[in-house]
């Protein structure tokens, strides 16, 4: 694609894009969310970012980080590992001001890689800066491309740099109009926040993808990913960052406006089905109102006669629930989940049966063995997880099986923040439901159909990307702005650079 053809692409973006199959050669490693944070005028800033981002945990488990501003200098920590790993009290009291924004970070290819690790900070001639960013850009690559040609150094190989590289070149009138200026190039899903010295620019891309509150706490402002993370601190629900909003916090208090063109949300329905935690409000919506709806609906669409519901704890908890108060049939815990497992195990030399899973989920004998079961998931991406639990229901006694799973067929990618990289590891992509029924080993299956999904929300059903279900993406995909260059290097951040 010529230059030209890029910029005209970029004005004038058709309104949906069909993708094409270009697997990249990422592997299979699931990607997942990350979560931000923001805290304006609380003395306690610091402190307060931490909790969140603690609360904030599931969407990121690879990396933490917190930077604030005291008199107008930013100091920040950062570190590779969970929230409660990075930050020790001595590290967290280093942190010090009243202004602050928070990270958590999944991502990773390979090695832990301390400097993709956001908040990313750095000077320029304006002062300091510091980014902290949920979601993937799909037209990072070719930003990129073009600020090294023009000189520029990056650090990292997150999507993100790019924004400071972008607000640094800007010439907008005041910290807003500059970080607007950034935003206003990229493509793809952003929920942001931005701060120097003394304010805050917290943002949401025009289509929406990732959620962002507003929330109050003493008179100061927060900014979270997710309400789970404003109930921590106590802080009270403002309303959500709408779609295309740019919110500016300083000492003047809260300004908000719609600086980019308006275009039909597409918020990521995967938050629903999985990302979010149950006990926070996005889109309008409690996502364990939504999860049980979906259980609710699939009962309706799959019935099917059994002894019980079980769920593969957590995140399919609400969904099972649902099933079950829909269906009449009893929910029982057949799986039980270890809450403590860290991120790293030995593993006997010897070798243990499905031991990557039962270090986290082991069966309940006594709740299986000779029962009809309805087992319920949230999703199947790859079918590894639903493969193995299904061997140990079996293997204690399960006399049938019927799976029912509370999202349609996952058959492509994720572009924006959900990155199953390579669709040919996707197990919707590559079989049919009687052949996944098969490879399972199940008696019957059946996913949630995407018009019962939509229903089940509650929401406007134009308002959800379905990229991932229907391969119909509302921006162009990373495969439209393949580097011209086309050395390692670039090959190198390109595996990484949508790992947001
Ligand atoms: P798989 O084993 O690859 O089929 O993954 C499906 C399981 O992983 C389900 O139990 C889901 O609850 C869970 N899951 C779904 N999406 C994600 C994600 N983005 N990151 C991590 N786990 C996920």
């Amino acid at each position: 694609m010529t230059r030209e053809e890029l910029d005209a692409l970029i004005a004038n973006p058709p309104p949906l894009y069909q993708h094409r199959l270009i697997p990249s050669e990422k592997g299979d490693h699931m990607r997942d969310e990350c979560g931000v944070f923001a805290v304006f005028g609380h003395e306690e800033a610091a402190r307060l970012t931490y909790l969140g981002l603690y609360a904030l945990q599931h969407r990121g488990q690879e990396g933490a980080g917190i930077v604030c501003a005291h008199h107008g200098e930013l100091t920040a920590h950062r570190g590779v590992g969970l929230v409660s790993d990075v930050f020790k009290p001595h590290k967290l009291a280093r942190v010090k001001g009243d202004v602050g924004i928070g990270h958590v970070r999944y991502s990773t290819f390979g090695t832990s890689n301390l400097r993709n690790v956001q908040p990313l900070v750095a000077d320029y001639a304006r002062g300091s800066v510091a980014v902290a960013h949920n979601g993937n850009l799909v037209n990072a690559s070719v930003l990129r491309e073009q600020l090294e040609e023009m000189g520029a150094i990056f650090q990292s190989t997150t999507d993100t740099e790019v924004i400071i590289h972008r607000i640094s070149r800007s010439q907008g009138a005041d910290f807003t109009e500059s970080v607007i200026d950034s935003l206003s190039g990229l493509m793809g899903a952003y929920s942001v926040v931005v701060m120097n010295g003394e304010e805050i620019v917290a943002a949401r891309d025009p289509l929406g993808f990732r959620p962002l509150w507003l929330g109050e706490l003493d008179g100061a402002y927060i900014v979270a990913s997710e309400t789970c993370a404003l109930d921590i601190i106590d802080a009270d629900y403002v309303r959500e960052i709408e779609p295309g909003e740019v919110i500016t916090l300083n000492r003047d208090g809260m300004r908000s406006q719609k600086p980019f063109p308006p275009v039909v949300p597409k918020q990521c329905i995967f938050e629903f089905i999985y990302v979010s935690r149950p006990d926070s409000d996005i889109f309008g919506r409690p996502v364990d109102e939504v999860r049980k709806a979906f259980g609710a609906a699939l009962a309706t669409q799959a019935p099917v006669d059994a002894d019980i519901v079980m769920a593969v704890p957590d995140s399919s908890n609400p969904a099972a629930l649902g099933y079950s108060h829909a269906s009449g049939i009893p929910f029982d815990m057949g799986i039980i989940r270890n809450h403590y497992v860290g991120r790293t195990f030995i593993e006997p030399e010897q070798g243990i049966r499905d031991f990557g899973v039962k270090i986290k989920l082991n069966p309940s004998r006594s709740a299986i063995e000779g029962k009809r079961i309805v087992l319920v998931d949230d999703s199947i991406v790859r079918g590894t997880t639903a493969r193995k639990i299904i061997k140990m229901l079996r293997r204690n006694g399960a006399k049938e099986i019927h799976f029912r799973v509370s999202s349609p067929e996952i058959i492509n990618s994720c572009f924006y923040g959900i990155d199953t990289s390579n669709p040919s590891k996707l197990i919707a992509h590559n079989m049919n439901a009687e052949e996944i029924r098969g490879f399972l080993g199940v008696d019957s299956l059946s996913y949630l159909s995407i018009e019962n999904m939509l229903a089940a929300t509650k929401c406007n059903p134009d308002h959800f990307c379905l990229g991932c279900f229907t391969s119909k993406y509302p921006t162009p995909t990373p495969h439209d702005f393949l580097p011209s260059r086309n050395n390692h290097r670039h090959v190198d951040h390109s595996m990484e650079v949508y790992a947001q």
